[in-house]
């Protein structure tokens, strides 16, 4: 199986460049940005909890991610690999993912990060938030979001080097410039 874990700081184009991802190569993408957003829709118990954490742009605690993802997991045990996007983003995130994985024959094949400045991703989602209606795209949200990115998340770069599996993406310019780029760290693996 190919299971690429897509990496990067918010704004950093996870989810454009998944969807084209899923497409060239069959994979199923799993978002768990997009999931707890369905289960805000559906106000579900899981949905009304995590909204305070999303809305102050604050992680969702690790129990509760892991959970959902191990759900999502097993909903989808036919396809020919995943990609993770938004998921893991803390240290005990990406333990439990290895678990999940070697339980079942598998394993992260490949970390793919989109490296992007800090001022483009700001640029990039004041924008979206002007079309998206989400409710962390404001200025404020988005400074807290990215310093849970540098403080929280960020530590799994050295994580995935020590592992062999880090693959260092240039993540400005086109979107097709940046997904050949991904494109050729895959067909490496
Ligand atoms: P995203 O769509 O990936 O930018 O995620 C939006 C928000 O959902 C994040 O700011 C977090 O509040 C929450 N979230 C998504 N994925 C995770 C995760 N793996 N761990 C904790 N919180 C998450």
């Amino acid at each position: 199986m190919l299971n690429i874990v897509i990496f990067g700081a918010p704004g950093s184009g996870k989810g454009t460049q998944s969807d084209l991802l899923k497409e060239k190569y069959s994979l199923f993408h799993i978002s768990t940005g997009d999931v707890l957003r369905a289960e805000i829709k559906n106000q579900t118990e899981l949905g009304k909890t995590a909204e305070g954490y999303i809305s102050k742009g604050q992680l969702v605690p690790d129990a509760l991610i892991i959970d959902m993802l191990a759900g999502v997991l097993d909903s989808n045990k036919d396809s020919k690999g995943v990609i993770f996007d938004g998921f893991p983003r803390t240290l005990p995130q990406a333990v439990a993912l290895k678990e999940m994985l070697n339980a079942r024959g598998t394993d992260v094949s490949a970390v793919v990060a989109l490296e992007v400045e800090e001022a483009e991703l700001i640029d990039r989602l004041l924008k979206r938030g002007q079309i998206s209606g989400r409710s962390d795209d404001n200025f404020e949200t988005i400074k807290s979001r990215l310093d849970v990115y540098n403080n929280q998340t960020s530590p799994l770069i050295n994580h995935y080097k020590e592992e062999g599996k880090y693959k260092g993406i240039h993540g400005m310019g086109s979107i097709d410039d940046i997904f050949g780029r991904i494109s050729d760290v895959i067909e490496a693996i």
